[in-house]
């Protein structure tokens, strides 16, 4: 940019913009554009693909620019949000026709990653939050806003080891597109690790809790936080300040629906770690990450986008408390038992709009006639749900449906004030209704009057000058003329001025007819200018009413779900839980509500389930690849995730005493591929189970240990299991499967351990899965029967017969070799070689050096003879040559 000196006023006011937002890039309102200069032209240019041109060509104030038309600001600023760029909008806040000079222009909003509210943009069942993160004195705080709804939540960790680790768990859980942090925070670059959140860092101030907390009594008008429940949670106090700080820096205005505040207790929710969540598929399939074949996608029959959100938010956050839960569920199971009740509600519902975001829209002022349209029309559909609930019985959907504000008094000023079907913008005009104000009233009669005003004109000149064929006619450029053509031209009184010569004839004006024209075209600009003040004076008043709106949107969305999950019950036949305080987990005939909606009705293999601790608290579950041991694992944990949320379960009947951590881990697949950070993942998660996992958790340990070699994995799964055992407390209720056949030992070591399988029948050569889980161990040889299924030859399935039942009789010579394997002695296998290996390798290889004598010539060479006393000395040989002898190979 030139020196201040050589720059125009507007230029001046355009710098004068930019160091006020810095690190921003401006979009500054000229006319029906928004404009880009310098550096911003330079980089929208490539960012938008839009022409780069240049202000004042040839000039010393040349500048490079480039822009785009006013309506189109909400696109180009998501995609400019989206390729990280932030964005100050700066608008003309004076009219320019009565500006005296330079027009006055306020950069009105900074649209970040997480301030981004253009439905375009946003997900409708997914919330858009944005976070920020504080620390005082080892206390973690974290607080949590969705603009587009008005959602407030703050948190805060307990003091301790685990405080950082608790707070990465809160930022996956909520995974904001944006995270605010003070400067000063240590170690706030790894935050930025976490995903795909933009980190935001600004001033420390605001994130100090005194002042954070002076400026949240402000905002909510209050003079203590305590109601909120914040008394006791400093630290949650100053994320949340520290973020409404930074919330309302960069929207100036439009945060009045954020008009509360919660304090989040994720030890009130069912906890599921973000592990957890992503191998059960909860809300993404693992496959490709696609919301078709998670849960949430296969039990959503939610008709309204706000009641997604809430369904998705149950089952993310299922309950503890086992009579909230059986609130919940005699809700469902009423709408479960009136069918032509749950119907007409489901209908009714189908109307609403998704007023919790329509109202964040209205508060921020982005609404546009349409959208106030929308939510009239949602609030028109209110009564009638209201009163087909009026016989519910129950008191979860009563309490909601007696505390529901039908907003009358908005839905009537609303419906008074707009037409039906309203132009997209405002300033479109033909927004409100004839009979709203007087004054556009009157303006609109003298419009309309002016085409009756105009024929009698028309006639009356006609007549005056007898030239039959005269018109009177509009254009932009002349306004009102009167035409005549060629051969009348003769007759044209004085009167008349001529304006413009075609090619048919002349056209004139006359003083009556401008006159006119000044008349209507004022009234035309009025009535724009009028229209669009009325409109959002109407959407400010409906704006100071939000927290009524949000009240009702969340009593519907509620509704919504609780009727979902009733025709979730009746269509896919799912049953009422019995939750209880008790640790029983008992199902019968469960099935797995995803892997069931993909095969279709009837074809998947329902599955009982019996844990009780501590009389049965652990499973080990054996049995062949591809036999449904993954499936039969999750669908349990799905079904208790599922019943703890409100909603009935794909069973026969359950019984599950409440559950309050789910664990599920799944081993490396293919630690070879991946290299060893694959099961380096699968050891942390497994350590982070063994921390956490209470004797109210309930463990899903799919193939854990497979990322290692076999002897390795065995022994850590064998320990893992042991651990859970032998928990203090009580082991929690644990499902293990395994392919290492000795893990089914467990069952005879340990009481409280019991064995299962995958049955798997044989028709002659075939093996069938039938995806059927019985008691027992399962037959070890399996894996070879898949081997021939797949067309492995039958000399190699013959010798890996032979190898595997000398493992089974662990026949081994005192060389460690297997007795029967040797086959001409041209063979060789060692102990501790997987058969399958040994097969492709048959050269006998060297034995691979014996540890302790690895060890003791580790120690040998480490050994400083100068140093050592005669008595060190002698010591140390003995004990080494004690060490050889013990190995009993006489080295
Ligand atoms: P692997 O050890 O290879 O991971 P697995 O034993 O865990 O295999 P799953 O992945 O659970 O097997 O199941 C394999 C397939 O079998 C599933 O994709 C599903 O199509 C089918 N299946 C699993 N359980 C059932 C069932 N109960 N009824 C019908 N089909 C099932």
């Amino acid at each position: 940019m030139p020196a201040e000196s050589s720059l125009t006023p507007m230029f001046r006011q355009y710098r004068t913009m930019k160091a006020e937002h810095p690190g921003t890039l401006l979009l500054f309102r000229m006319g029906d554009f928004y404009e880009m200069f310098y550096e911003d032209a330079v980089d929208a240019s490539r960012v938008l693909e839009l022409a780069l041109t240049a202000r004042g060509k040839g000039t010393a104030h040349e500048a490079p620019m480039c822009g785009f038309p006013h309506h189109q600001i909400d696109a180009y600023t998501a995609r400019l949000v989206r390729a990280g760029r932030r964005v100050a909008v700066c608008e003309q806040v004076e009219d320019p026709r009565k500006a005296k000079g330079l027009v006055r222009r306020e950069v009105i909003r900074v649209v970040t990653p997480g301030t981004l509210t253009d439905p375009g943009e946003l997900d409708e069942k997914e919330p858009a939050w944005i976070a920020s993160v504080a620390e005082v004195g080892g206390v973690v705080g974290a607080a949590f806003a969705d603009l587009s709804t008005g959602s407030f939540l703050a948190w805060q960790s307990s003091d301790g080891p685990d405080a950082r680790e608790a707070l990465v768990e809160r930022l996956q859980a909520f995974s904001p597109r944006e995270i605010v942090v003070a400067e000063e925070l240590p170690a706030r670059e790894r935050l930025a690790e976490l995903g795909r959140a933009a980190l935001t860092p600004v001033d420390g101030y605001a994130f100090l809790p005194d002042p954070a907390g002076e400026l949240l009594r402000r905002h909510f008008g209050v003079a203590s936080l305590d109601g909120f429940g914040l008394r006791d949670a400093p630290v949650a106090v100053a994320a949340a300040g520290g973020l409404l700080a930074y919330l309302r820096d960069t929207q100036k205005h439009g945060l009045e629906h954020l008009d509360g505040i919660a304090l989040h207790e994720p030890r009130a929710a069912l906890a599921l770690d973000r592990a957890t969540r992503r191998n059960l598929e909860i809300e993404r399939s693992l496959r490709d990450g696609a919301r078709a074949g998670s849960l949430i996608h296969a039990v959503d029959r939610t008709r309204t986008a706000a009641g997604a959100r809430l369904l998705r938010a149950w089952i993310l956050e299922p309950l503890l408390d086992a009579r909230e839960i059986a609130r919940r569920h005699d809700a469902v199971e009423e709408l479960v038992e009136r069918a032509a009740l749950r119907e007409t509600m489901r209908s009714r519902l189908e109307a609403v709009r998704d007023i919790e975001r329509l109202t964040g829209r209205i508060v921020a002022a982005s609404a546009g006639p349409r959208e106030l349209v929308a939510l009239r029309a949602s609030l028109e559909s209110v009564p009638a749900l209201v009163e087909s609930g009026s016989t519910l019985a129950m008191a979860f959907l009563r309490e909601t449906l007696d505390g529901l504000d039908p907003c009358a008094d908005l839905e009537q000023r609303l419906a008074a004030a707009l037409v039906d079907q309203p132009p997209a913008g405002a300033k479109d005009g033909g927004v409100l209704r004839d009979g709203f104000h007087a004054e556009l009233d009157e303006l609109r009669a003298i419009r309309r009057d002016g085409s009756a005003w105009i024929t009698a004109l028309e006639a009356r000149e006609r007549e005056a000058t007898g030239i039959a064929s005269l018109k009177v006619r509009f254009n932009k450029v002349f306004g009102y003329y009167i035409e005549i053509s060629r051969s009348n031209l003769d007759r044209v009184p004085d009167r008349y001025t001529r304006k413009q010569t075609i090619a048919g004839g002349e056209r004139y004006v006359t003083p009556e007819l401008k006159d006119y024209e000044s008349k209507v075209l004022h009234a035309q600009e009025r009535i724009v200018e009028l229209e669009y003040e009325l409109f959002a004076a109407l959407r400010t008043e409906i704006a100071a009413h939000a927290h009524r709106l949000k009240a009702t949107a969340r009593a519907l969305a509620r509704l919504d779900v609780v009727c979902a999950f009733a025709e979730l019950a009746v269509r896919e036949g799912y049953c009422r839980p019995r939750v209880s305080e008790g640790l029983e987990l008992r199902i019968a005939g469960g099935r797995h509500p995803v892997v069931e909606a993909t095969l279709g009705h009837g074809r998947f293999v329902p599955n009982d389930t019996s844990l009780d601790p501590p009389a049965s608290a652990i499973g080990i579950l054996t049995g062949p690849n591809m036999g449904g041991k993954s499936t039969y694992l999750r669908q349990v944990a799905l079904i208790v995730v599922l019943a703890q949320a409100g909603s009935f379960v794909p069973a026969e009947s359950a019984e599950i005493g409440i559950v309050d951590r789910v664990f599920c881990r799944v081993g490396a697949s293919d630690s070879l591929a991946e290299g060893q950070s694959t099961f380096m993942v699968e050891m942390t998660e497994t350590a982070n189970i063994l921390h956490h996992a209470g004797p109210r958790s309930l463990v899903l340990l799919d193939e854990i240990g497979r990322g290692t070699s076999t002897f390795d994995g065995l022994a850590i799964a064998w320990a893992v299991a042991e651990h859970l055992h032998g928990r203090a407390g009580g082991a929690p209720r644990t499902l293990f499967a395994t392919h290492y056949h000795e893990m089914t030992e467990l069952a005879v070591a340990l009481p409280g351990v019991r064995n299962l399988r995958m049955a798997v029948r044989e028709r002659g050569h075939e093996v069938v899965f039938t995806h059927r889980v019985e008691s027992g161990a399962a037959d070890r040889s399996y894996g070879i029967h898949v081997a021939r299924l797949a067309g492995v030859p039958a000399a190699v399935l013959a010798r890996a017969r032979e190898i595997l039942e000398n493992l089974e009789k662990d026949e081994f010579g005192g060389d460690g070799l297997p007795r029967r394997a040797r086959r001409g002695g041209s063979t060789r296998y060692r102990r501790g070689e997987t058969p399958l290996f040994a097969l492709a390798e048959p050269e006998p290889r060297t034995p691979p050096p014996d540890p302790s004598v690895a060890e003791i010539l580790a120690e040998l060479r480490a050994c400083d003879p100068d140093r050592l006393t005669p008595i060190d000395a002698l010591q140390r040989l003995d004990a080494w040559v004690r060490r050889l002898r013990t190995r009993g190979d006489g080295a």
